[in-house]
């Protein structure tokens, strides 16, 4: 049986003449090594919910995306993070959101999964939850990056002065990471992780820890996203994907268009989405100008890249 396994680090509006060679490799290299640690699990014949669960850790871990370390901060200057994982053969799922201690949110999101009877837990509860099933938590310190820090200031002052959500660079606003995979044995998984939009209400949930916005796994496709979340959740973007190919047979590829070409755009929402089915066809589009990206589909075909 053929694996696949994809990867995003973000939708925004990176263009080639802002991003220097030397930042474009360091994030080149981040989505390699990403991918790497997802396919090792792939390829040594393990679990799709494996191989996803270390690939979103180790962009978790990378300060340069939006998402565990480099996470954004929200308008009151803290970071409330959200995680979410869905396990294709059983349609298990956890999330969690506005977590503000814990490391690696998405293994936070696989515990409320495996280790609860629930699927989604926030905030405090959430954070006391990982302490307590022996998560590596971190301060506030470890998810302090200057550039996330500028970025909210700046954000904060444009708002002072009268700036729209319209006018804002996508850039500052966006990123999340995210993985889909199959596995040798027929399975799909998808995990998300985010920090979501830099100066977000306290309080604010996107569509990252929201099962059928941002991720969703089921027995024919895996769905992670990256955009405007509010968006995302009034589209149910990635559960649609999913519908698609189930009710209408349509083919992977299209269905994604469909959503992020159609029904986003429709609605004034920017971002991509990646997904693969069980055949191990994988798609990567977005309506932004850039995603951070890397896959391997099933047969062989590896990719990593930004921009269009
Ligand atoms: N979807 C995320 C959110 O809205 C942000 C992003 O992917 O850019 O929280």
């Amino acid at each position: 049986m053929p694996f696949a396994l994809a990867i995003h680090g973000g939708a925004g509006t990176m263009r080639q003449t802002d991003i220097s060679a030397e930042q474009e490799a360091t994030l080149l290299a981040g989505l390699g090594q990403a991918l790497d640690a997802g396919l090792a699990v792939l390829t040594a014949g393990g679990s799709a919910l494996d191989a996803v669960t270390v690939s979103v850790c180790a962009l978790e871990d990378n300060p340069l995306f939006n998402a565990g370390r480099g996470a954004v901060f929200n308008a009151a200057g803290q970071v409330e993070l959200e995680a979410a994982v869905m396990d294709g053969r059983e349609r298990r799922a956890g999330s969690v959101t506005g977590v503000q201690r814990v490391r690696n949110p998405v293994l936070l999101a696989r515990r409320v999964m495996e280790a609860t009877p629930h699927v989604t837990l926030g905030f405090a509860a959430a954070d006391a939850f990982a302490e307590q099933q022996g998560l590596p938590l971190a301060d506030a310190s470890y998810f302090h990056t200057q550039e996330r820090w500028d970025a909210l200031q700046s954000e904060l002052a444009r708002q002072r002065a009268g700036g729209t959500d319209a006018d804002v660079s996508e850039q500052i606003k966006h990123g999340t990471v995210g993985a889909v995979a199959l596995d040798i044995h027929g399975c799909l998984a998808a995990a998300t992780s985010t920090g979501g939009r830099t100066a977000k209400m306290a309080g604010r949930i996107g569509d990252t820890p929201v099962i059928g916005a941002g991720t969703w796994a089921d027995d024919l496709v895996a769905v992670s996203g990256t955009g405007h979340g509010e968006s995302f959740i009034r589209c149910a973007a990635a559960h649609e994907v999913a519908s698609r190919v189930r009710y209408i047979g349509q083919p992977l590829g299209d269905a994604c268009d469909e959503i992020v070409f159609g029904q986003l755009v429709e609605i004034g929402g920017s971002g991509g989405l990646i997904a693969v089915d069980w055949e191990g066809h994988v798609a990567m589009p977005f309506n932004s100008e850039g995603m951070y990206r890397a896959a391997v589909d099933a047969w062989g075909n590896r990719s990593i890249a930004i921009y269009r």
